[in-house]
């Protein structure tokens, strides 16, 4: 099977997995126990928040261990929730992640406001400027990439703005991590990450926190990690993650990836008429493709057709697949809903190589004449 399915989640990458089944057998304890076996595994779990803090720029003690970052979205929308002045606002551009969308509407029901964006899918500077000059809303929230589209967003100048008007700002980070050097993200005042989108372990997450100041906890009961997330820690998973990212930013080359995906973008459309690429002119990560299909098949039937032929794709965030609404992220775009029901998307991974994209697009090919020949038969 070709996967290209990874901003859904990534294989395990090897170093990952020996780093987990090593700190399994080597740190059996609880890191808040005293003794000694305790202890070695707090110190373990210490080391990997100092390696990950040096990934992303900021202090060991800003770093969160979460469960994913759905958690440690909604742990953010919590915090502020809590610590925000009554009536107080929040920002968030209108093609986040449905687990940032529904934990502001969770949170601020009635006072989250949408950052809106360009049809390339950039959140519009311009009116985060503007606003932010009428009045400060008590977080904005700007993922670094999209996990529909792969488009960048301006992060670094959305955290830079709100610095300058002392508004605290959330970066998703998700699809970011293990694709573009992480080194930088540490400004932001809250980062979320995912490990098993970078090929770490399923069930393990990272969250930036100002390290000054309160955070409060989503999770109550024990104190564990500075009181900020209640439960004994993973650590196997913790040092996995650190693993992942560590190899992942160790090997990350993008410059022949992005030709390749270049290659299969421009016969894509210029071999299936009707298709076209989703912010095609606007930078993006090097993995990620969303092209909308010509019109010839219902684009679950691609995905089975694909599947059939040995392509893992998918319909867009792994969270919509299954249920035919049209995507948030292209419609806040300007697509029109049946335009945005024909996307599908393609997301590649390290070991992705030139080969494979050149297969899919001979598979996609395959499947669009089959569904052209069903339906020259169906009207004859
Ligand atoms: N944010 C983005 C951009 C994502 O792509 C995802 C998962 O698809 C998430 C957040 C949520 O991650 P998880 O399901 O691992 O909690």
């Amino acid at each position: 099977m070709r996967y290209f399915d990874h901003n859904a989640t990534a294989p395990l990458h090897p170093a990952a997995r020996v780093a987990w089944l090593e700190a399994a057998e080597q740190f059996p304890g609880n890191p808040s126990s005293p003794h000694r076996v305790g202890q070695r595994a707090d110190a373990a779990l210490a080391q990997a928040r100092q390696q990950l803090a040096t990934a992303l720029g900021c202090d060991a003690l800003d770093i969160v261990w979460t469960s994913g970052a759905t958690e440690s979205a909604n742990a953010v929308f919590h915090h502020t929730a809590r610590t925000a002045a009554s009536g107080a606002q929040v920002w968030l551009s209108a093609v986040e992640h449905p687990c940032v969308i529904e934990a502001a509407r969770r949170y601020f029901s009635g006072a989250h406001r949408f950052i809106p964006v360009s049809h390339a899918g950039v959140a519009d500077l311009n009116w985060l400027e503007q606003e932010l000059k009428k009045g400060s809303p008590a977080l904005v929230a700007l993922m670094a990439a999209n996990n529909e589209t792969g488009v960048l967003q301006p992060w670094r100048e959305a955290q830079a703005l709100c610095r300058t008007a002392g508004t605290p700002f959330f970066c998703d980070a998700v699809q970011w991590l293990g694709r573009l050097p992480a080194a930088g993200l540490g400004a932001c005042d809250f980062v979320s990450g995912s490990a098993h989108k970078f090929g770490g372990p399923r069930g393990m997450g990272l969250l930036k926190v100002p390290a000054q100041g309160r955070f409060e906890p989503l999770l109550a009961g024990g104190a564990q990690e500075e009181g900020r997330r209640a439960g004994t820690e993973n650590v196997a998973g913790a040092l996995a993650l650190v693993a992942a990212l560590v190899a992942r930013e160790r090997e990350m080359d993008s410059g022949e990836r992005e030709q390749w995906r270049a290659e299969f973008e421009t016969c894509l459309v210029a071999e299936l008429p009707g298709a076209a690429i989703v912010g095609a002119d606007t930078a993006r990560l090097w993995n990620t493709v969303s092209a909308l299909m010509p019109e010839a098949d219902c684009r679950q039937r691609w995905v089975v057709k694909l599947d059939k032929a040995g392509f893992a794709v998918s319909t867009g965030s792994a969270c919509a697949s299954g249920k035919e609404t049209p995507s948030h992220v292209l419609t806040a775009m300007g697509y029109s809903a049946a335009d945005a029901g024909r996307a599908l998307r393609f997301s590649s991974g390290p070991a992705t190589t030139r080969a494979d994209w050149a297969a899919l697009l001979e598979a996609l090919k395959q499947v669009a004449a089959q569904a052209e020949n069903s339906a020259t038969a169906a009207r004859d």
